[in-house]
């Protein structure tokens, strides 16, 4: 079935929303697995990401470059695939029919939903606050920062972890709701680790970071559409960005730990407010104050609220039949197909409904939206062509390769033995200023890691995870900086 109708009406037997890693991803892989039929990807903003450069580092780990590119590249590629620039603004799903913002129909066989999410606002309406999710997003934040003495940072996961490191010149305050810095990815042990990088210098870039370019296009890139809707940024966003706010200090970090914002003030509430006493004049004048579930107030110029993202279902709830998950993601099973008939999802807006696999779970990062949206376009292959597919090898095994305070990270498994109650025991080991490596061990097998460093251990660690096998035996020889450990399991 090729495309066809009115201007204003068109059939498309896959279309895919969403021109996002997750997006772009499946359309290009539905492109090429079904050449003579017609493929659209309904995007919101005018630039997709793509990915280049794409290498399995070992059986779970991957790693690749982001691109964002003009939508005509992917049509130059594929000469089925349809790029069509406008926002979804309705879903019919029981007549299989999609509008859009500027009034189009669109007729589906098979819809793929990846609009990604949205970073959760702690309050709409004042200007001061700032989410980062995607360029313009980050422009704006710079534009703030680069007149900025002083921020509040609120959240403590990747992003907000970027953040306070990569900020110079401008006092950072960061608050976080938990014991520890950066609970989403580490341990406590992992946090004291990294503290020392907020205290010291930011050293000197050796190399220019290869992954992600954001080469946003001044012409293409500032619609009120793009500012509503562009795609989440990712690794390196800041890449290419000065992050530099007035002050001569390069880090300034104090962290107030097990706390979270009350109340956000303007200059002119805070003044009336009962907190304005003689000792809140010492807190100075500032465009913004909060005041913090700890009894603390501080006044600075913006906020930047990193406490994670919703997901962006809202065009598609209207009468329609959604199950939705606690995190208010579009719930799929182990085929990436939502609760209406004909329509999948993956990447940020969906939650992973399946029974996960002991040693997954779901964490919306950009890995895992390639993941879903290539393991999407396959299941709706087999759909159509009455296969069976078995949920992929890539949901077996939890794995990311990051980067956090100029450290290399990788996460394996049940990193932080998440679900194992006191079921489990940790072992690690840790040089200061070069590397923490920490073992989850469960019933004597290995179920997650935290490598921090070049630890080269990632590869050894990711078999034995995969292979579980019986490790009691080799006790705490197992981190035994002595042991060629690879040697040891080859
Ligand atoms: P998105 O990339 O958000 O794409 C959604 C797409 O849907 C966009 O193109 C948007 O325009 C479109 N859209 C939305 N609504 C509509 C609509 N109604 N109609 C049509 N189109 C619509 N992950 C990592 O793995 N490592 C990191 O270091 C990392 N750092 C990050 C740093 C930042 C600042 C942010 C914001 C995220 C970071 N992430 C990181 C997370 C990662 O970027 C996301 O998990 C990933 O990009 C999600 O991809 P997606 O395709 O699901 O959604």
């Amino acid at each position: 079935m090729m495309a066809g109708g009115s201007e204003s009406e068109a059939q498309f037997r896959f279309v895919v929303v969403g021109g996002g890693i997750a997006g772009v991803t499946c359309a290009e892989q539905l492109a090429l697995q079904f050449p003579s039929e017609a493929v659209a990807l309904l995007t919101a903003a005018p630039l997709v990401k793509t990915v280049t450069n794409f290498k399995q580092v070992s059986k779970t780990l991957e790693d690749f470059d982001v691109e964002e590119q003009p939508s005509s590249i992917l049509e130059e590629k594929y000469p089925n695939l349809k790029v069509i620039q406008s926002a979804v603004r309705g879903l019919h799903a029981d007549q299989h029919t999609l509008q859009t913002e500027n009034g189009q129909i669109i007729h589906y066989e098979k819809l793929c939903i990846c609009t990604g999410g949205r970073p959760k606002l702690l309050n709409q309406d004042t200007p001061n606050v700032l989410g980062i999710r995607d360029t313009d997003s980050a422009q704006e934040f710079q534009k703030h920062l680069s007149k900025a003495k002083r921020m509040l940072v609120v959240g403590n996961g990747g992003i907000a972890l970027e953040l306070v490191y990569e900020v110079e010149g401008c006092e950072v305050i960061w608050a976080i709701k938990d014991k520890a810095i950066g609970n989403t990815f580490f341990d406590a042990g992992a946090a004291q680790f990294l503290i020392p990088s907020l205290e010291a210098d930011k050293p000197e870039r050796a190399l220019p970071c290869k992954r992600a370019r954001y080469t946003t296009d001044k012409t293409t890139a500032s619609t009120e559409e793009s500012k509503e809707l562009g795609s989440a940024l990712g690794p390196d966003w800041h890449e290419g960005i000065s992050l530099r706010g007035t002050e001569e200090v390069s880090h300034r970090v104090h962290v107030e730990y097990e706390c979270e914002i009350e109340k956000i003030y303007s200059q002119q509430d805070f003044l009336q407010s009962p907190l304005y006493s003689q000792k809140s004049q010492d807190l100075g004048v500032w465009p913004v104050y909060a005041h913090l579930t700890n009894g603390k107030t501080y006044g600075c110029d913006f906020i930047v609220s990193a406490t994670g993202v919703v997901p962006n279902t809202e065009p598609f709830l209207k009468g329609n039949k959604f199950e939705l998950a606690e995190d208010r993601g579009l719930r799929v099973n182990d085929h990436m197909q939502t609760s209406e008939p004909d329509v999948y999802a993956a990447g940020d807006v969906c939650t992973a409904g399946w029974e996960h696999s002991a040693l997954w779970q779901q964490m919306r990062l950009w890995t895992q939206a390639r993941q879903m949206g290539w393991y999407a376009a396959r299941c709706i292959a087999a759909e159509v062509s009455g296969e069976a597919i078995e949920l992929d090898f890539c949901f077996e095994l939890f794995s990311h390769i990051t980067k956090f305070f100029n450290y290399k990270v990788v996460l394996l498994g049940k990193f932080n033995a998440q679900g194992l109650g006191l079921d489990h025991e940790l072992l690690v080991r840790c040089t200061k200023g070069q590397e923490y490596v920490k073992v989850v061990l469960s019933g004597g097998r290995m179920v997650g890691a935290v490598l921090i460093g070049e630890t080269d251990l990632e590869e050894t660690f990711e078999n034995l995870i995969l292979n579980q096998m019986d490790l009691s035996a080799y006790g705490e020889d197992l981190l035994n900086p002595n042991i060629d450990i690879e040697d040891y399991f080859d």
